[in-house]
């Protein structure tokens, strides 16, 4: 996606931006959070370039909110395999689109399974705001969006996306899992390219402002080649997005059943309100996927990423299978990728 690496860092066990005095992160433990006021974080390399814009709003004293949901746009307007229009298909060719949103004061929007409009993350933002509920699919998901201004695009594939559906529809293989061997006949994204980079998923970004208010977004065209109609965690609050302003913030990427299954950001935020740090957090949710899979053979080409961000500014993220990676934004000069820590070795990529 031609994002430039700026740097990769691989970091030491629990050693994810903070420093700890104790050993055990068990509630009522001590510990002295260094975290960062204000911080946005967000999914997979793509991160990069949406922190940017996060920043440019945080960095000025802006808000959380609007933070994210300028981040976000900037992926869904880049050329992506995951994100936006041109993303993707679903398995009869239409990109269908999922977002979501959600503010400091618990408040949330979201629109899944939407066609042919360039910025869901907006209109998930104008669900929050503008009407009475917190979810709109379909078709009148796209009516409320041209009511509220947005275009309605033509719903052709990109280059890039046509020439991985044609590829597709060679075998036409339906298997809803990560393919991490293999970019032909998969159904899944992650995929390598040819140029050894992933084809990453999923924008999700969470954030904390000057004035400690936390905010979090999620948009994505979702499991590539999905059945028509499938919707995945990303617009699911509480699945792929969760932000409690007295705790923290997660969002989720990956295979999105997995998370639905078990409440997955909510369940991180949960784990961050008994005291866990961020990292920490991210991976019980983690250990209990891999718990719910236990047996199932399809857990060796399942994964599923989880970063979240704390009241004080900490963060973290972790992963089933190595290969997740999420970019971390404090600061005019610092915007760095960084490897999630995983729990399983994986097949070798
Ligand atoms: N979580 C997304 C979904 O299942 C996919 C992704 O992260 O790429 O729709």
């Amino acid at each position: 996606m031609g994002i430039p690496r700026r740097r990769l860092l691989q970091l030491g066990t629990l050693g994810l931006g903070t420093i700890f005095t104790g050993k055990t992160f068990a509630a009522g433990s001590k510990r002295v959070a260094t975290g960062h006021k204000p911080l946005v974080i967000s999914t997979w390399e793509a991160g990069i370039n949406a922190n940017k814009a996060a920043w440019n709003v945080l960095g000025k004293g802006g808000r959380a909110l609007d933070a994210v949901e300028q981040g976000v746009m900037v992926t869904e307007s880049e050329n992506n395999c995951c994100v936006g229009l041109a993303a993707n298909p679903d398995r009869d060719g239409f990109v269908t689109l999922d977002a979501s949103i959600m503010n400091e004061h618990g408040n949330c929007g979201s629109v899944a399974f939407i066609e042919k409009i360039k910025h869901p993350i907006s209109v998930a933002r104008m669900v929050m705001e503008k009407t009475p509920h917190v979810m709109l699919v379909g078709a009148g998901a796209q009516q409320f969006a041209m009511e509220q201004g947005f275009k309605l695009e033509d719903g052709n594939l990109s280059d890039d996306a046509k020439k991985a559906y044609e590829e597709w529809l060679k075998k036409s293989e339906y298997k809803p899992t990560i393919n991490i061997e293999n970019s032909k006949g998969t159904a899944f994204a992650p995929l390598r390219l040819a140029n050894g980079d992933w084809n990453h998923d999923t924008i999700g970004m969470v954030a904390i402002d000057t004035k400690g208010n936390l905010s979090g977004s999620c948009t994505t065209s979702g499991m590539a080649f999905k059945m028509r109609g499938r919707v995945g965690d990303s617009p699911i609050i509480g699945a792929g997005l969760f932000v409690d302003n007295e705790v923290g913030a997660a969002t989720a990427t990956g295979l999105g059943e997995e998370v639905i299954k078990i409440c997955g950001c909510h369940l991180v935020v949960q784990y961050m309100a008994q005291g866990l740090h961020p990292e920490e957090a991210c991976k019980k949710a983690v250990e209990k996927i891999i718990r719910n899979k236990k047996g199932d053979p399809t857990l060796k080409d399942t994964q599923v990423g989880f970063i979240a961000i704390n009241k004080q500014g900490e963060y973290g993220g972790y992963c089933i299978q190595k290969g997740f990676n999420y970019a971390v934004c404090y600061s005019d000069d610092y915007n760095v990728l960084i490897d999630g820590k995983y729990a399983m070795q994986g097949p070798a990529l």
